[in-house]
Order: structure tokens, then C-alpha cells, then sequence
């Protein structure tokens, strides 16, 4: 890390805030709306200016790229073979919201009824909702619990997938029942997805929230701005050190500083900053502020299975992928009309299910996608070169619980990631009953004249043992990690449930680090319902001051 002896002044600020990802730009959005807070944004991506960001099917081309991505690895995994997880997050403005899925989902309201059981007062399923609906601009219009006109866009599918209308009529053959819409309150069954999209470009919370607010003179926007340290003094959080460019600089907080760097690099800048576990930060030499012992812990992720199908009929996005000529008629038909598969996300439909009837909600996802890949790591995304499809079996409610530590005192040095994937008998029967299940839908009559072949994990995989050596060969990290800077009631909590951390004034998380539970659902969502409530807990608590 190169420095200056001495860093430049950054100014003063009513708010700082770091991290300028899903929830950084709804709170930075919020609190500069009345235009009497100066408030400093921080992030150490660049602009949001790659074309892949904003079209949709570009997902795959920002999974596994520097440019966008801060592309982190795990460590190694004991009960999956030693494998690491490769964890993308997006480092741009609008951070993993300018790289993700796209996928709308809120979770089941009992996740949040859970939340509140767990002594986060005020943030039951009923004072949430008004939150979600706030920020939502539902394309099917506002009812009793969707809203409209707000920033983020929804949107049904842009492209009508044939294989999508097959699948959902196949999972309700299997037994499932149709459900038209994931996030009223009613979960189970299955249907259509929606997107983050307005049919033809990707909604990040940049698009969002921060196009419309960047005009505001009272908001100042630094990127390949990296938040190194928190300054705090007296127990009050008093500004931020920044590098940019290998120059170090350093803004002031008249207010308070607004952590918002994810579920990596929020606990990353507390550790570094001495709000910690003691005996880490000391083992790298960084004198402690204050003990935190649950700065980093309760690391938690959904986590999958794909079951892979070579399908019947050339309907795939897979053939345009494999054929030059329809790759260059699709991109023609959204250069010139912003129509086409290339307003596709892929992932048009899926389902929820309970992995044991004897659950009350449930705990199976099942995502379905109009294409298959042979590989998908850090060095990308390669689709199968012919037609296919996917069902990915993910696990919602996982006993795994894991940790983000640093491995170095160094703060542009990647932190240590440990999930503890399958701690539990329940953890791989759940999974187990998952794919079982997306396999029993492809063999309905509705979706069997579709397959050819299951690939993966293949039709000799048909005991419990086989289906556990499957898993744990193949299953990854559903890419929702949550949980290292938990907000609650008890000792081991980082956050009160107003988001102030604790022991320290002027001083708050708000992003997906702070969930004490992981949402039976994508994440996107609740992560900015969390930020449009943080922020009206800021401006609430400033009026107070
Ligand atoms: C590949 C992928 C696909 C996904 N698909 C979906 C989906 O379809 N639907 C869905 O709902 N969810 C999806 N998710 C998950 C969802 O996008 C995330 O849960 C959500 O974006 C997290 O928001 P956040 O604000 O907590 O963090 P982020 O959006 O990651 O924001 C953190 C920001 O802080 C910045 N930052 C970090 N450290 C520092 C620092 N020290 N200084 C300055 N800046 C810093 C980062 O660069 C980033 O911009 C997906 C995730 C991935 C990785």
C-alpha cells in the first residue's frame, strides 16, 4: 500500500458513506433528497459505464470480471472436498446490484417475523413491507403489497421462454401449486419470475437510485475510492480514510459514517479499523478499539445443486449463444429495438417447496433457466454446445455458519471467507429432497419431451448416497451471503436493530452484512429494504439530535 506521509483533506461531510452497492446508493439516495445533508459517497469501483452492465444476458459476462468484480475465493471447504467457492461481488458503482441475476424476491414473511423473534424490534414482515413497497415500481401496478413509482423497477419477463411454461405446468403436475407471484406473502409453488429490469435494461440500485440523484449538489461521488480505515475517537466514528490512486485521504464526519461494503468488505473495514475480535486484530498488529467478537462471524449463504439438461428443441440460449448468425440477429434486434434475448436474464421461472411436508414454510428454491453451461468459475461462464436448460436446487434455510477474518492487516488484501457448508444431516437432506424434486418435475409430461439427457448430476445418481457424493462434489454457494456485521439484541450482535453499531456513536451498517438470518429468497431486495429503512432511521434520528 503506497501512501503519502501526510493525507490530503477530503472536506467535511454530514454523512459518509462506504460502499456504494445495493444499499449505498438507496441510503446515499435518501439522505441527500432534502438537500440540507453534504453527503460524501466512497467506493472503490469505477463508474458504471461497461455496456454488459446494463443489458441484461451480460450477466454472464460480468461474473468473472476484474473490471467490475472483486472475484473473492474462499477458503478451502472440508465437507466439499476441499473446494473453495468462488465468490463474485461487484466493485462498481452499484455493486453486486450492477452485476447480479436480476432475480425479484423478497423472502417469506416468516423470515422477518423471525427477525423481530431474534429481538430486531421493528422489523416483523408488517414494518417491513412498507419498505419493499417503497421502493418498488411494480410493473403489474400497485396493490395491498406491491408499490409504485418507486426507484426500482420489476418487471415479468421481457422474452416468453416455451421451456418456462413447461416447466411451471410440470411442477404443478409434480404437485407444486401455480403461484403468479413469489413476494405477496404466499411463497409455495410455482410460476414466472420477476425481474429487476425495465424489460430492456438492468435496474442496478446505480440506475435506480443514483442516476436521479447525482444532479444534487449536496452529494459528492469519489470512485476507485477505497475505504481503509474508520476514524474513530472517544467511541464516536469521526471520518474516513481513503486511498485513491495509492494516495491516501481523509474525510471528516460531522453526523455519522454509513458502512455499507457488504458482506465482505463492511466487517473487513471494522476489523482493520479495531472493531473486532481482540485477539485477531492483535495477532496482525492493529491495536483494538473495541472487542467485537461478532464483527465477521455468522457468515451465512443459501447453497446449491444444478441439475443440467441437454434438451430436445434448439429453444435455448445456448443456440444463440453457439451460433454466430442468431448471436448477431439478437444483438441487431436490442441495438436497434432493445428486443430479443438479450432483454433475458435467462432465469424465467422456479418455484418454492418444502423439502419435508412437515415444515410450516419453505426451504427448497428451485430456479429455473433457459440455458445450461459446461463450466462456470472465476475464469467464466462456458455454455454446453447444444441445447439445454437448468434447475438449480438451492437450500434457503442452511444450519452452516461461517466467518470473514483477515488474513492480512493490509486493506486492499482480500479477507479470509469460511461458510462450513453442510454442518448438518439437515443441510443435505434438504438438498437431497431439492433435487430430488427438480428431477421428478422434468419426468411430468409437461417438461419430459423437453430432455434429452440429464447431465448433471446424471441418471445413475439415484440413492442418498449418491445423491450426497453429488452434492458434495458439486454443490456451490448460492452468491447470498449474509450475516458478518448481525444487527440484534444480544452480546455477540455488531448492530442494534437501528443499525448503530454498538459501543460506537455516529457509526452504522446498513447492507446485507447486517441480516441475522439469511431470507428464504434472493437478496437484492431485502438488502434495499434495509437501506430505505436505515435511512429513514437516520434522517429520524438527526431530526431527534
Ligand atoms: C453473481 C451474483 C448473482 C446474484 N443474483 C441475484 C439475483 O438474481 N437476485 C437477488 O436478489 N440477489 C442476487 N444476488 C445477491 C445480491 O445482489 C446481493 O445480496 C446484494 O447486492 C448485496 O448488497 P450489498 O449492498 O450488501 O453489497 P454490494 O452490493 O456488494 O455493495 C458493496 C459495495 O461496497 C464497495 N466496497 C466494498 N469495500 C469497500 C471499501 N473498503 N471501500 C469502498 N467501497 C467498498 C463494493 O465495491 C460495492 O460496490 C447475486 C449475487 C451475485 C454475486
Amino acid at each position: 500500500m503506497k501512501t503519502t506521509a501526510e493525507p490530503i483533506n477530503a472536506g467535511m461531510f454530514d454523512y459518509i458513506v462506504t460502499g456504494v452497492g445495493s444499499a449505498g446508493c438507496a441510503v446515499a439516495a435518501r439522505l441527500s433528497e432534502s438537500g440540507r445533508y453534504r453527503v460524501l459517497l466512497l467506493e472503490a469501483g469505477g463508474k458504471d459505464s461497461y455496456w454488459w452492465i446494463h443489458v441484461p444476458i451480460g450477466y454472464s459476462r460480468l461474473f468473472a470480471n476484474p473490471r467490475v468484480n472483486w472475484m473473492f475465493e474462499s477458503e478451502p471447504e472440508a465437507e466439499l472436498e476441499g473446494r473453495t467457492m468462488y465468490q463474485p461481488r461487484g466493485k462498481v458503482l452499484g455493486g453486486t446490484s450492477s452485476i447480479n441475476g436480476m432475480v425479484y424476491m423478497r423472502g417469506n414473511p416468516a423470515d422477518y417475523d423471525l427477525w423481530r423473534q431474534r429481538g430486531c424490534e421493528g422489523w416483523d414482515w408488517d414494518r417491513v413491507l412498507p419498505y419493499f413497497k417503497k421502493a418498488e415500481d411494480q410493473e403489474r401496478g400497485a396493490d395491498a403489497t406491491h408499490g409504485s413509482g418507486g426507484p426500482l423497477r420489476v418487471s415479468d419477463q421481457a422474452v416468453h421462454w416455451e421451456l418456462g411454461d413447461h416447466f411451471i405446468a410440470a411442477a404443478v403436475e409434480a404437485g407444486l401449486p401455480a403461484n403468479n407471484d413469489f413476494n405477496d406473502g404466499e411463497q409455495e409453488g410455482a410460476g414466472p419470475f420477476q425481474n429487476t429490469t425495465d424489460r430492456k435494461e438492468r435496474w442496478s440500485t446505480a440506475t435506480a437510485y443514483l442516476r436521479p440523484a447525482r444532479r444534487r449538489a449536496n452529494l459528492v461521488v469519489r470512485t476507485d475510492a477505497h475505504a481503509t480505515r474508520l476514524i474513530v475517537e472517544d467511541d464516536r466514528a469521526k471520518g474516513v480514510e481513503f486511498l485513491c490512486d495509492g494516495v491516501l485521504n481523509v474525510a471528516r464526519a460531522r453526523g455519522e459514517v454509513i458502512v455499507c461494503g457488504g458482506v465482505y468488505g463492511s466487517p473487513q473495514l471494522l476489523q482493520l479499523s479495531g472493531l473486532g475480535p481482540g485477539e485477531m486484530l492483535r495477532e496482525f498488529g492493529i491495536p483494538v478499539v473495541r472487542d467485537m467478537p461478532g464483527v465477521g462471524a455468522d457468515l451465512q449463504d443459501h447453497f446449491y445443486v444444478r441439475l443440467a439438461f441437454r434438451c430436445t428443441k434448439p429453444i435455448t440460449l445456448n443456440d444463440v449463444a453457439n451460433s454466430p448468425v442468431k448471436k448477431l440477429v439478437a444483438g441487431l434486434q436490442y441495438m436497434l429495438f432493445h428486443k430479443g434475448p438479450l432483454t433475458s436474464n435467462g432465469i424465467c421461472a422456479g418455484g418454492f417447496a418444502r423439502s419435508d411436508p412437515r415444515l410450516d414454510r419453505p426451504d427448497i428454491q428451485l430456479n429455473f433457466s433457459v440455458w445450461s453451461f459446461k463450466e462456470r468459475t472465476n475464469r467464466g461462464v462456458v455454455p454446453h454446445p447444444f441445447p439445454g436448460f437448468t434447475i438449480s436446487a438451492v437450500h434457503l434455510r442452511p444450519d452452516a455458519r461461517g466467518s470473514v477474518t483477515l488474513k492480512s492487516p493490509d486493506p486492499l488484501a482480500a479477507p479470509a471467507i469460511r461458510f462450513n457448508f453442510l454442518r448438518t444431516q439437515y443441510d443435505l437432506e434438504a438438498l437431497t429432497a431439492g433435487m430430488r424434486l427438480a428431477r421428478s418435475i422434468t419426468q411430468q409430461g409437461a417438461l419430459a419431451p423437453y430432455v434429452a439427457e440429464e447431465l448433471l448430476p446424471g441418471a445413475e445418481v439415484q440413492s442418498d448416497a449418491d445423491f450426497e457424493a453429488s452434492i458434495r462434489k458439486n454443490g456451490v454457494s448460492n452468491l447470498h451471503p449474509v450475516g458478518t456485521c448481525r444487527m440484534g439484541a444480544d452480546p455477540q450482535a455488531v448492530c442494534d436493530p437501528r443499525l448503530r453499531v454498538n459501543g460506537i456513536l455516529g457509526l452504522r451498517v446498513v447492507d446485507a452484512s447486517v441480516m441475522p438470518t439469511v431470507p428464504a429468497g434472493n437478496t437484492n431486495a431485502p438488502t434495499i429494504m434495509i437501506a430505505e429503512k436505515a435511512s429513514d432511521m437516520i434522517l429520524e434520528d438527526a431530526r431527534a439530535a
